[in-house]
């Protein structure tokens, strides 16, 4: 193990909580059990990496959205975990969706770092055989979110809460597109969340050493 990284905390948010739990898979799974599965595997893949790990959130008691940030104190980079869903208007054919995004806001304090930390995870997650999702970026079939690095699938989110209100570098992962059948059992498959937790851990290796 580095000594080096054991000194850093990352700090990896499990987005939502029991009472608001995000979005409804395509089988009417909360996205929240989607959002704690990976995180508490993501979670793993830093120890492993030699990290010094918080989980905020895990329990889905974390209803106000500010105190995710402030717990993140102290943390080298904050992960905010999420999967995905379409715009209303496009639920009838969201098996048309599919792929990986990040996000982070202009407004984070250490911007340029969470742009490399999030860069370096979709290089990862491409790399292990993922594709970026691209639709955010669209006015119609997305939110018009511009790409902050085309290539890796990472948009800015300007608004983004847990980007915006942190201190240190902050991004948040939309691992795949759970409204979609079919990746949303590629989601549930544990070998495919093992690669996810694996490919971010090995982004942020590389972009905090
Ligand atoms: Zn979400």
């Amino acid at each position: 193990m580095s000594s080096v990284l054991a000194s850093l905390l990352i700090a990896v948010d499990v987005g939502h909580y029991a009472a608001e739990p995000g979005v409804l898979s395509a089988r009417g799974r909360p996205e929240f059990e989607y959002n704690r599965e990976l995180a508490l595997e993501v979670r793993e893949a830093l120890l492993a990496a030699g990290f010094t790990v918080r989980l905020i959130g895990e329990r889905g008691d974390y209803a106000v959205l500010h105190h995710r940030t402030r717990d993140a104190k102290g943390a080298a980079l904050l992960i905010s975990i999420h999967h995905d869903s379409v715009r209303e208007r496009w639920l009838p054919q969201a098996d048309q969706f599919a792929g990986f995004s990040l996000f982070l806001s202009r407004e984070n304090p250490a911007r340029a770092k969470a742009l490399a930390c999030a860069s370096a995870i979709g290089a990862r997650l491409r790399a292990a055989g993922f594709t970026p999702s691209r639709y955010h970026a669209d006015p119609v079939r997305g939110e018009n979110r511009p790409f902050a690095d085309e290539t890796n699938g990472v948009h800015y989110y300007d608004k983004l809460a847990v980007s915006r209100t942190a201190a240190m570098p902050a991004l948040l992962v939309e691992a795949g597109v759970i409204v979609n059948r079919e990746e949303e059992a590629r989601m549930r498959d544990p070998a495919a969340r093992r690669r996810i937790a694996e490919s971010i851990a090995q982004g942020v290796q590389q972009c905090l050493s």
